[in-house]
């Protein structure tokens, strides 16, 4: 007879960790095992193990907003966000899971002529990588979202930019498509190992202390988002990041009426409707430097006011529940993949508030500088030096209203 869910096959392995592999990737989030599953279905290297220290999702990757777009400003930045787009429309078909992959559109508004050219130069910037954009007059943004507030008189709303490709994704699913994708392909996904040492001789890494005893490797590879200063730590390198509190909130479940993804851009403020219902938002960072996957009053007060500057609505509505996630703040709001001093030991780090919409590019791009030992030409610009070489890719504006 039918026994539900009993008779399902566990999607990945319980794997115990061998003594030695070709490549360790430290933390089971969305970067890491993408990583492995690009190193395995790409680049033939299937003998990887994923270390995560809790279960695989417990970090960022089940954290975030779900929010994906690649309406970026840079040539560093945009060609990246581009491919990691490109990656996404394909993802469910690539990987053989269910992602709930939803591309409904995000439209950062504005409230100023000033903001109004930075949109317009954006979208030109977008439209000439070949991205889509499209610019919305008041008219517009009001038929598309009738409830927004016109008639603030401090922040009016002068119009908007869109990225009707950008969108949503299940954020779970992600985790568990790559962890089910590299699975099948070889990969060892060991929870509940912590690496608490980097092993290292003659400038190389020889392998990790774990709390499952010490494993080896010819390549460690660092994938552990909040976490990437102690992490990176071990191995004697202090990197060029912060770590800060991000804070996420749902709401009781409403009939539908927020069809897309919508950012204020006169507050720390966006939000989107989840497929239950709920109203999935967030705002800005906690403003100091923290490790709890926990945040302050304070701000769910400036992100409950910015949201009911943008939605007067929103007043009446009930929240049932709020997290948050430790993110690692790079100095120019962009990210690292790259190589480090340390000959074997690679890096990839600094996604701050962004780096759920980056997961298949990023892992794409830290599987192709593992495997070929040069970056990937869309990544080219993600360099840990960067900072001491003054190449900043200086676009932290981006984040904190649309992530
Ligand atoms: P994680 O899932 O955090 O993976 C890192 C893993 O490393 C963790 O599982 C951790 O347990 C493990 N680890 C750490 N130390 C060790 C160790 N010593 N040994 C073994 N394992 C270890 N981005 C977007 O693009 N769109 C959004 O809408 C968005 N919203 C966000 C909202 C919130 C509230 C937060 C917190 C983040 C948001 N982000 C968003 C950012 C995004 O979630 C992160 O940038 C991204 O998930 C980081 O990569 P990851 O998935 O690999 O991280």
């Amino acid at each position: 007879g039918p026994r539900g869910n009993r008779t399902w096959a566990p999607a990945w392995r319980q794997s115990e960790p061998k003594s030695h592999y070709d490549v360790i990737i430290v933390g089971g989030g969305g970067h890491g095992l993408a990583t492995a599953y690009y190193l395995a279905k790409e680049f033939g290297i299937t003998n990887v193990a994923v270390l995560e220290k809790n279960y695989i999702g417990s970090g960022n990757v089940g954290r975030n907003t779900t929010i994906i777009r690649s309406n970026y400003l840079l040539p560093g930045n945009n060609p990246f966000y581009e491919l990691s787009m490109k990656l996404w429309e394909g993802l469910e078909q690539d990987f053989n899971f269910n992602a709930m992959v939803s591309q409904r559109g995000i439209l950062n508004l504005y409230h100023s002529d000033a903001q109004r050219d930075a949109y317009t130069r954006r979208g030109n910037a977008m439209r000439l990588h070949g991205v889509d954009a499209e610019p919305l007059n008041r008219e517009a943004v009001r038929k598309m979202l009738p409830f927004l507030d016109f008639d603030n008189a401090r922040f009016p709303i002068q119009g908007g930019l869109l990225q009707r490709r950008g969108g949503t994704v299940r954020h779970d699913a992600v985790a568990w498509g790559y962890a089910r994708g590299a699975d099948g392909r070889g990969v060892d996904i060991i929870q509940n190992c912590e690496v608490t040492g980097i092993r290292r001789e003659n400038g190389r890494v020889t392998g990790v202390e774990t709390s499952r005893g010490f494993i080896g490797c010819n390549t460690l590879a660092l994938a552990a988002a909040g976490n990437s200063s102690p992490v990176a730590e071990m191995a004697g390198l202090k990197l060029p990041i912060e770590s800060h509190v991000l804070q996420a909130f749902v709401s009781e479940g409403l009939k539908p009426f927020i069809d897309g993804v919508v950012t204020f851009g006169a507050g720390h403020f966006y939000v989107s409707q989840s497929d239950k219902g709920g109203l999935v938002f967030g705002g800005d960072i906690d403003g100091y430097n923290s490790y709890a996957q926990r945040g302050n009053l304070a701000t769910v007060e400036h992100v409950a006011e910015a949201g009911k500057a943008m939605i007067p609505a929103l007043s009446r509505v009930r929240v049932l529940r709020s997290w948050g996630g430790i993110m690692d703040m790079s100095m120019d709001g962009s990210p690292i993949i790259d190589r480090t001093p340390l000959e074997n030991l690679y890096l990839n780090a600094g996604w701050c508030y962004g780096g759920f919409k980056a997961t298949p590019a990023s892992g794409l791009c830290f599987a192709h500088l593992i495997a070929r030992g040069t970056p990937h030409e869309t990544a080219a610009a993600f360099r840990l030096d960067r900072f001491q070489r003054g190449y900043l890719i200086d676009e932290k504006g981006q984040g904190a209203q649309a992530n």
